[in-house]
């Protein structure tokens, strides 16, 4: 059983996690300045345009700032400890927090090119994480 949190889905953010599903990263568009945007909102964060479209992204991206965590957020968490958490800006443009999941926490750094992956936690949830992109 999965025992780790997981992440609350409503309307909003309903086609990111279905698409998550289907192991494609999505984020929406404003199709009025065109600007990618990310957490999923109703309204675009650049011209609160509401034409917001969602559209696939290449799942690329830039570790923008990470912590290692050292002690687990929970007993749920012990068995990955050590592991990182980063912000990773997409190449598309917005910012997304999540795991990079490797053998070699200490090797993380800002600026690493890391590549999505998809974790498949329970039936309903698959979770976008991120890898460290072959150089
Ligand atoms: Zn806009």
């Amino acid at each position: 059983m999965y025992e780790k949190p997981l992440p609350v889905i409503d309307p909003t953010t309903r086609p990111f996690w279905d698409a998550a599903k289907a192991h494609r990263l999505v984020v929406q568009r404003c199709q009025d300045c065109k600007m990618h945007i990310f957490i999923p909102r109703s309204n675009c964060t650049s011209c609160f345009s509401d034409r917001l479209e969602w559209v696939e992204v290449s799942g690329e991206g830039t570790i923008y700032t990470y912590t290692i965590a050292r002690r687990p957020a929970g007993p749920a968490f012990k068995e990955e400890v050590p592991y990182a958490v980063a912000i990773i800006d997409l190449k598309e443009g917005p910012r997304i927090l999540s795991n990079v999941v490797t053998d070699d926490v200490e090797g993380v750094t800002i600026g690493q090119k890391v590549r999505v992956i998809f974790d498949d936690v329970t039936e309903d949830v698959t979770l976008p994480k991120f890898v460290p992109a072959e150089s």
